[in-house]
């Protein structure tokens, strides 16, 4: 696999595209909006400053890692000649299958077609394909160059041929990935995302404060991050996706989202990436204070 697609340049396709870019794979990233692909491109090359300013990587790495990005809005072009299309567009279902019916129709019949989806069926993604044998799971964590996990999800019918492929890919990428199977959240997010909204339900009803729940839980269960900074980062709107998928695909009432967080979605309070969330982030995510007042 040498053409590498990244569709969607937010949060995680950025990331996505760094780590392809740096261990010199040819990558093409594509969104739908110029501002995101432009956004993405200060983003890596920010990130790929911080290491040189580590002394984990040189100037020289760095122009490697720029020069085999390419930035593209429209995915015909870009998917054309695809080894592999990694997709990392918005946590909604809709969008998805609409992409995975487009990328099917795209995409050279060998293409192997992995999304990084937080939650939403591979099964169902595969199942809109003509190739769902080829249609995996290849869940990155936030931020991309940073976490070692790749979580792959087997579909119903993703074949061993491509899981494999797929397993030594993350490998050759410096990731550890470990496999599981497709039910809803998969491994991670069914046990991350109720601890997240389980946190949101107690500042709701007043047990204690932003900072107060979020230092419990880094004090006192050696978490690096409190459970509501966690969510800021990750993105709110992308943790209340997830918790409805969760809860629909689970049936389940202990995996409702708190009303505090769907209110902090409809009104736009994204956490980090909007500048707001439980933690207001104008000044950088280093000085974030607590935000105002919740509804
Ligand atoms: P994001 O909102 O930061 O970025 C999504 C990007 O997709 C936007 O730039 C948007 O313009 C683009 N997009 C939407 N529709 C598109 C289309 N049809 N074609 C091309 N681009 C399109 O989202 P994100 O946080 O980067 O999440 C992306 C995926 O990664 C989701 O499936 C999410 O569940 C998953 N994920 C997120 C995290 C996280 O911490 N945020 C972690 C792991 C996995």
């Amino acid at each position: 696999m040498k053409n590498i697609v990244v569709i969607g340049a937010g949060t995680m396709g950025n990331g996505i595209a760094h780590v392809f870019a740096q261990k010199g794979y040819a990558v093409s990233l594509v969104d739908i909006s110029e501002d995101s692909l432009k956004k993405a491109l200060a983003t890596i090359e920010k990130n790929l400053d911080r290491m040189i300013a580590k002394e984990v990587i040189g100037e020289t790495e760095k122009n490697l890692t720029l020069g085999n990005i390419t930035t593209q809005t429209d995915i015909k072009k870009a998917a054309v000649n695809a080894d592999l299309v990694v997709e990392a567009a918005t946590e909604n279902v809709d969008i998805k299958l609409q992409l995975f019916r487009d990328l099917d129709s795209i995409c050279p019949e060998n293409c192997v077609l992995a999304t990084n989806t937080s939650s939403i069926s591979i099964t169902k993604i595969a199942a809109v394909t003509k190739r769902p044998d080829k249609v995996i799971g290849m869940h990155f964590m936030n931020p991309v160059p940073i976490m070692k996990l790749v979580e792959i999800i087997r579909g119903y019918s993703t074949s061993d041929e491509v899981s494999d492929a797929i397993t030594k890919l993350s490998e050759n990428l410096g990731k550890v990935p470990v496999t599981c199977n497709d039910y809803p959240g998969f491994v991670a997010n069914r046990i991350l995302m109720p601890m997240i909204n389980e946190a949101i339900i107690s500042l709701h009803e007043g047990v204690a404060g932003v900072k107060e729940i979020d230092t419990i839980m880094k004090l006192g269960m050696a978490h690096p991050m409190g459970p509501l900074q966690l969510a800021d980062f990750i993105g709110l709107d992308v943790c209340l996706a997830i918790l409805r998928v969760l809860y629909d695909g689970l049936g389940n009432d202990k995996y409702a989202p708190c009303p505090l967080l769907v209110n902090m979605v409809t009104a736009g309070k994204l956490g980090v990436k909007s500048g707001e969330g439980f933690y207001d982030y104008s000044k950088g995510a280093k000085a974030a204070e607590v935000s105002g007042s919740f509804m």
